[in-house]
């Protein structure tokens, strides 16, 4: 699913943010990527995104080698990924039935297919009453909450979170992780990155650790919530 191997990356003004990272994530897992400022989570984010392309070593997601990937290929490669961002990336002008269905609108899925889809994930989300509000009309975390049915909507096998719960209420932060947690339960592939250790300890699971571009810890580590 996630295969980084021997991978550095250095930026065009010659700042080293990688060094020869090693990742393996499998089918049907949910990892966190923690680290402090710096470490070099958003520099992991865009190669996985393709970006940004490694200096060295290579990066497969999906089964897409994204070093040797052709430029026209690429919008097929991203259609695989839902992607969740701290800034939410709604569209200002659209509705949130709208905001969700343009991911489906960009693969040519038909109207009809699109009437029916997209209730059922702003249902699953929560988010049923709100069709028709814009992203200015609703809260932080429901705004959360619609990107994740985007990212959600077209079925993709892995979603990559980057600090999704950045910009929510602490409270709301849990409901956030609860819900990504949840659709990893129904089989798919969860990469979230985080700088917040209580979310971490609470809901553990594997946790990968990166200081000054190298990954320093990856192991599972149990939650408070366990059994719950
Ligand atoms: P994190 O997401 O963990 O805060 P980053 O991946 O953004 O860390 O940063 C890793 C290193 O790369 C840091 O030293 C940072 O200053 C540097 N860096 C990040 N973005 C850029 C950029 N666009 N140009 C040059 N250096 C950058």
């Amino acid at each position: 699913m996630i295969d980084l191997v021997d991978v550095s990356f250095t930026y065009d003004n010659q700042t080293p943010a990688l060094d020869n990272i090693n990742l393996h994530v499998d089918k049907g897992e949910f990892a966190f990527i923690v680290g402090s400022s710096g470490a070099g989570k958003s520099s992991i984010i865009k190669l996985l995104l393709r970006e940004k392309v490694a200096t060295s070593g290579t990066v497969t997601v999906n089964g897409y080698n994204l070093n040797e990937i052709k430029a026209k290929k690429i919008p097929e490669f991203r259609r695989t990924l839902g992607v969740v961002f701290q800034d939410f990336r709604l569209i200002p002008t659209l509705n949130v039935f709208d905001n969700v269905a343009f991911s489906l609108r960009v693969t040519d899925a038909s109207n009809r297919y699109i009437r029916s889809r997209v209730p059922y994930i702003l249902n699953l989300m929560g988010l049923a009453d709100k069709a028709k509000r814009f992203p200015h009309e609703i809260s932080g975390g429901e705004q959360q909450r619609v990107a994740l049915a985007r990212a959600l909507v077209n079925d993709p096998p892995l979603i990559i979170a980057d600090e999704p719960t950045g910009n929510v209420d602490p409270e709301l932060s849990y409901e956030i992780v609860d819900l990504l947690k949840g659709i990893n339960e129904c089989g798919t592939t969860i990469l979230m990155v985080t700088h917040e250790h209580d979310i971490v300890r609470h809901f553990g699971g594997r946790t990968i650790s990166i200081e000054h571009g190298k990954v320093v810890f990856d192991e599972f580590i149990g939650g408070r919530n366990e059994g719950k």
